[in-house]
């Protein structure tokens, strides 16, 4: 069986070293070249996407270079509201990893091609066509591919999405926008590694401190009409400092000191999530990832959710007689928690934006999400194991 896998971000390399190990060949093609990994932000990776990783043999790799981050601490006119965990560890002591967007990807890509999965670069995918043996991709740049199905791990503005059903839905937009950066030369209070939210009169601040001393930060200022992303482009970086000191100036928390410890602020992404995406699958090709389920980051689980789907799919074109039952099984195992997930991502997200007077209420909620946090069992929970085989019973 071969798999074309449309996209080389998260989703797209683990399902390649998923398939790979599941004795499926594949080829990775992302639309952009290389280069363009560095953009700049960081994430965190949460527990159950590291033990999907696990089953693949990677997530030694990324704890290589990641901070553990075991818990999230929130914050508001300087007092401490509320602990949350971020689940159990694995078995081996592995907590949530924060680790640059940059090399995450290029930690996953670089160790496909290792094992094998070859990727290419400057290959936008823009129709594809079931055929009587398979499929046939057409990219921009006039080449074709074939293969037995095609996975379209091409992320929230996915192609694949839009050729499997020219109906789909647009992604909605969450009034939050998304800036950050890395500090240095700042001393913050608290254990490095652990997560600080604080939930300022104007805008919501998060920082995590690095063992080494420097300050990963973002921050998330309301924004209620959707920008064009021409309009986010042409914000300079000196423009978003004098808009967040302007947002932060009076609250009681050390943002203004971390954004002046900060050389380049990294701005200008909206945010997105996609509640539910009716048709993943039409013939033999199928979204995984953000192209079927993209989260608000404030779930802080897209990550973990896209290589969760990676690792069930190659386990279901592993275990199951054909395309079309495989690609069943998956959306039964998947469809169900990926839509609950997106859905607490909004609920988190909503609350970085609130009025004043859920700020009033904020310290009664929190104590009480606090209090059921230890019933996220569900959430970080969560373990495919790779030698149980998938049924459709
Ligand atoms: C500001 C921000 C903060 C976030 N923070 C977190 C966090 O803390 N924790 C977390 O778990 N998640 C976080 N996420 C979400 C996470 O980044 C995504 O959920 C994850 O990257 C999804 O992986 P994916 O492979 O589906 O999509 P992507 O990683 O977006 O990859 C899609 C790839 O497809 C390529 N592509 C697109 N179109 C085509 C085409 N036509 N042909 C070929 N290639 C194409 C793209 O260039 C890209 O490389 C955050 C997201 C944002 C925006």
């Amino acid at each position: 069986m071969k798999a074309l896998i449309i996209g080389g971000g998260m989703a797209g390399p683990v399902t390649g070293m998923a398939c790979e190990q599941a004795g499926i060949d594949s080829t990775v093609y992302e639309a952009y070249d290389r280069t363009a990994d560095g953009v700049g932000a960081f994430l965190t990776l949460a527990v159950n996407g590291l033990a999907a990783l696990r089953t693949l043999g990677l997530s030694d790799l990324v704890r290589d270079k990641g901070v553990d981050t075991p818990s999230m601490v929130a914050e508001m006119d300087g007092r401490r509201l509320a602990e949350f965990s971020f689940g159990a560890p694995l078995p081996d002591g592995t907590r949530n990893q924060t680790i640059t967007r940059a090399d995450l990807y290029g930690i996953l890509r670089d160790e496909a091609v290792r094992r094998g999965v070859p990727i290419e670069y400057g290959k936008r995918l823009v129709s594809a066509e079931s055929t009587p043996d398979g499929v046939l991709a057409r990219f921009a740049d006039g080449s074709t591919a074939r293969g037995d199905l095609l996975i379209g791990a091409d992320g929230l503005r996915s192609a694949t999405r839009r050729i499997i059903d020219p109906n789909a839905p647009a992604p909605r937009y969450v009034p939050l926008l998304n800036a950050g950066g890395y500090a240095r030369g700042v001393t913050l209070p608290g254990e490095p590694g652990v997560m600080h939210m604080f939930f300022g009169r104007r805008c919501f601040f998060s920082y995590v401190a690095r063992p080494d001393g420097e300050v990963w930060w973002f921050a998330n200022p309301p924004q209620p009409t959707e920008l064009a992303p021409k309009a986010l482009a042409a914000i300079t970086p000196e423009q978003w400092r004098t808009k967040l000191r302007d947002l932060f100036a009076g609250d009681d928390f050390p943002a203004l000191k971390v954004i002046d410890a900060t050389e380049h602020i990294f701005s200008g992404w909206n945010t997105y999530d996609y509640p539910k995406v009716p048709v993943w699958h039409r013939d033999g090709m199928i979204i995984i990832g953000d192209a079927a389920h993209a989260t608000s980051p404030a779930s802080g689980q897209g990550a973990s959710m896209a290589i969760e789907d990676a690792v069930t799919l190659a386990k279901c074109l592993r275990d199951l007689p054909d395309i079309p039952q495989a690609f069943a099984a998956y959306e039964g195992l998947r469809r169900k928690r990926v839509e609950r997930v997106v859905a607490q991502g909004k609920r988190n997200g909503d609350g970085k934006a609130m009025g004043r007077i859920g700020r009033m209420m904020l310290p009664t909620i929190l104590k009480f999400v606090a209090k059921t946090s230890s019933r996220q069992g569900w959430l970080y929970d969560h373990r495919i194991e790779w030698n149980e085989p998938v049924s459709t019973a």
